[in-house]
Parts: C-alpha cells; sequence; structure tokens
C-alpha cells in the first residue's frame, strides 16, 4: 500500500488517481486528497467532487466502487 508523500497516511485508490489527474498522469509517488486541497488551496470538498464528476464520466483512474 502506498502512503501519501505530504503526510504519510496510507492512501486509497481515489487518492492515487486524484494525484495522477491533478499532478501528472505518469506519477509514481502520490498525495492523499488533504495535500492535494492543501496543494491546490482548495477545499477538500472540491477535489471529492471532481472525483465524483470523472468517475460518473467513466475515467479509468477512478474505478466504480
Ligand atoms: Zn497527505
Amino acid at each position: 500500500m502506498s502512503k501519501c508523500i505530504g503526510c504519510g497516511r496510507d492512501l486509497s485508490n481515489d487518492d492515487i488517481g486524484a494525484t495522477k489527474k491533478f499532478i501528472n498522469r505518469g506519477a509514481t509517488e502520490f498525495y492523499c486528497i488533504d495535500c492535494l486541497a492543501e496543494h491546490f488551496k482548495v477545499e477538500r470538498s472540491f477535489i471529492e467532487e471532481k472525483i465524483e464528476y470523472f468517475r460518473a464520466h467513466g475515467c479509468t483512474l477512478f474505478p466504480k466502487k
């Protein structure tokens, strides 16, 4: 299991997908959603909404649960 390079938390598939989507598709180190939100100076809920949007549109980075 990968860990967030910002805070060390265990990462979910959504965290990994979000790092790829928002930072770099080829990323090999990942951030959790909280650290991504901090990085982009947005609310965590903003990132979560984007993830749900991409999931609803069939983005392969965010498999349906
Ligand atoms: Zn983190």
